[in-house]
């Protein structure tokens, strides 16, 4: 298989970059395909503007969606963008790999996402009629292709459990399984997630990596997040909520998740357990 992980670490030697070196190491020596777009090492380039096109004019008015799809379907996108999304399209999964910070993705990996996922090829995708709002939330461009998370915290795992004072890691992480992951069509794993990091040390590493090894193991095997398919009947078209009998009593995040049905196991929350 073809597996690509985008990794967001300015220092090679840290908890991160020795997590991605293991990971690298373990899936080829189970013999995938393992290309890593190092987004530091690359110097990526974090921000979105006209000079994402290569023809974009000078003094002329910039429009973010307009500029990104004509510059898509004529060929004419920068070509550190073509290059990366020629590797989503080699990949049969898809790892992005991140200290939490500031709740979130490292600023150069959310612009590699605004930059990568350009209109027509990561949204604006499909049909838009009655029946169907376009290919995306399970469809699209991605669609077939699998991808996790893999997550380093400096907070406590208790601090983002369901009464935690960060809130819950799986509403933190929705943003981006839910709208830049399942969006353009990927079926998405639950995280591979580390939390306070700075206990960290050898014995600990080594347990990581265990963890961490089985879960690439299991790329194929585990099940995904549960995300309700946008045109499949569970959302009113194009209101876009969901119908009144699905889910009546739920509201936020968690309504978009299917209940696991009678006999399939749910997969297992939000978090890839140190054994
Ligand atoms: C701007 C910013 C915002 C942040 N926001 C948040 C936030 O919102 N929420 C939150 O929870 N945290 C936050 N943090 C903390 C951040 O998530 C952690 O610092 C980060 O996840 C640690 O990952 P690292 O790769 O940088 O670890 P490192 O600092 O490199 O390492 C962590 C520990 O692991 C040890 N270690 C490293 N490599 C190895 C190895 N090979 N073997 C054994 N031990 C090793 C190190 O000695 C160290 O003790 C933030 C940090 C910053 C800088």
């Amino acid at each position: 298989m073809n597996i690509l992980i985008v990794y967001a670490h300015p220092e090679s030697r840290s908890l991160n970059g020795a997590l991605k070196d293991f990971a690298v190491k373990h899936l080829e020596d189970a013999g995938h395909r393992v290309r890593v777009s190092d987004l530091y090492a690359m110097k990526w380039k974090a921000v979105l503007d006209a000079d994402d096109s290569l023809d974009g004019q000078a003094g002329a008015r910039f429009d973010p969606s307009l500029d990104s799809r004509r510059a898509f379907e004529r060929g004419r996108q920068s070509r550190d963008i073509a290059l990366e999304q020629g590797k989503l399209r080699w990949a049969d999964a898809v790892i992005l790999q991140f200290p939490l910070w500031w709740f979130s993705m490292p600023a150069i990996l959310k612009g590699w996402v605004e930059r990568v996922y350009a209109y027509g090829f990561a949204y604006g995708v499909g049909e838009h009629s009655d029946a169907r709002w376009g290919d995306r939330y399970g469809e699209g461009t991605l669609a077939g292709k699998r991808a996790m998370l893999m997550v380093t915290t400096g907070g406590w795992e208790s601090h983002y459990s369901p009464r935690g004072i960060n809130g819950p890691m799986d509403d933190i992480l929705f943003p981006i399984q839910h709208g830049i992951l399942y969006y353009p069509g990927f079926d998405v794993l639950p995280p591979f997630l580390v939390y306070r990091t700075s206990r960290t040390d050898e014995a600990r590493f080594s347990t990581l990596c265990d963890a961490l090894g089985q879960r690439l193991d299991d790329l194929w095997r585990t099940a995904p997040i549960a995300f309700r398919p946008q045109n499949a009947g569970d959302y009113d078209i194009p209101g876009l909520t969901l119908r009144p009998d699905i889910a009546p009593d739920r509201s936020g995040f968690g309504a978009h998740l299917r209940p696991p049905v009678a006999g399939e196991s749910a997969p297992d929350g939000d978090r890839a357990r140190e054994k």
